[in-house]
């Protein structure tokens, strides 16, 4: 961030606000705030506007915890879906990703983190205990699939979760491996998520 202490404050807020971003290092953030500050770039309001209306709009579903604009989103009102499997993922991003392999019909349930003691989280920092919680209330859940990504938090919070559901009578399995390097499902292609939804083994 030296450099940026040579800006103005308001380019150094700015500089640092997009910094803060995913993805973005110190470089790109210089490079997105010149873009946005260039007079003749007409979007910059509109993306602020975007933000600012997507903020207000969206919520998470009570019942999933996915991104929704109701109180409940439309795959949880969806009666056409089987009640009797729910996948667990990591970020609401994941449900797209797998919605776009188009082989599964069953609900969903977002953490919205991994369990990671590495780094000070606790399992009940994310929604663990509000998956047990659904889990009793729709009350005929048959199988549990953890699709959380193949990293070592992934795996972590993906034994946590099959320990938790220990004798409940409930099939727990977790997407076959093949996913790509990092595990992570956003990079996977529908045909790799259809493999691994496919290929889901049982943890015992
Ligand atoms: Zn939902």
């Amino acid at each position: 961030m030296r450099d940026a202490y040579s800006y103005p404050p308001s380019m150094r807020r700015l500089v640092n606000e997009l910094s803060k971003l995913p993805s973005i290092g110190m470089k790109s953030a210089v490079r997105l705030a010149y873009a946005l500050i260039e007079p003749s770039n007409s979007s910059a309001e509109q993306l602020a506007e975007a933000i600012s209306a997507a903020r207000t709009a969206l919520r998470y579903c009570e019942e999933c915890f996915s991104l929704t604009e109701s109180t409940v989103c439309s795959v949880c009102t969806d009666e056409s879906r089987n009640r009797a499997v729910v996948c667990v993922v990591e970020k609401p991003s994941d449900i797209i990703s797998i919605e776009r392999s188009g082989d599964f019909n069953g609900l969903y349930h977002v953490l919205h983190g991994l369990w990671s003691p590495m780094r000070g989280v606790e399992p009940s920092s994310v929604r663990i205990n509000e998956l047990s919680t659904r889990l009793e209330k729709l009350g005929c859940v048959e199988e549990v699939i953890l699709a959380t990504s193949t990293t070592v938090e992934g795996d972590a919070t993906a034994m946590y979760i099959a320990n938790m559901l220990k004798g409940a009578d409930i099939r727990v399995t977790r997407l076959a491996q093949g996913l790509p390097m990092g595990g992570e499902l956003e990079y996977a292609d529908e045909l790799t998520l259809s493999h691994a939804l496919a290929g889901r083994q049982s943890i015992d």
